[in-house]
């Protein structure tokens, strides 16, 4: 049902553009992700504690999440009891080069966040995000990164 409706969305905007290319520029043509199902606009609930847009990429709007990330996730906001603020979600090629990120990042695949918790170092958050089984972790100074590789 939901698949028929963000189908007939994307054709729609491609037939209203008349051009092969629908960029997610409004909250009503937002891709559909191929690693999560189940929302269909930018402030679907992905996660009891966590909507959509929070991953999607800064310059296309695309979005991909693992599911076995935002699991890890939940748990990390149910050890931290204050919200996770996600700098960095998904991103594109485009956006990731842009950024100087790495050929292979975790990003690219929906698998990584870069998060900021107040009241945390990015150092503790490192601590805890490795207490509830985030595979891989690198602390920067303003940031956490944390993925699930
Ligand atoms: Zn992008
Ligand atoms: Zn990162």
């Amino acid at each position: 049902m939901t698949r028929t409706i963000i189908i007939g969305l994307l054709f729609s905007v491609l037939f209203i553009r008349g051009c092969g290319v629908a960029r997610a520029e409004s909250p009503t043509n937002l891709y559909q992700d191929s690693s999560i199902s189940g929302y269909n606009s930018y402030n679907s609930r992905v996660a009891p504690h966590f909507v959509a847009k929070e991953f999607m990429c800064h310059h296309c709007g695309k979005a991909k999440i693992s599911r076995s990330l935002l699991y890890r996730l939940e748990l990390l906001r149910l050890k931290l009891g204050v919200p996770i603020i996600v700098t960095s979600g998904y991103r594109c090629t485009l956006h990731n080069d842009s950024v100087g990120g790495t050929k292979n990042s975790q990003h690219k695949t929906g698998k990584a966040v870069d998060v900021k918790v107040k009241g945390y170092t990015p150092e503790q958050v490192a601590n805890i995000a490795r207490l509830v089984g985030f595979s891989f972790i690198k602390v920067y100074s303003t940031q956490t990164h944390i993925d699930v590789r």
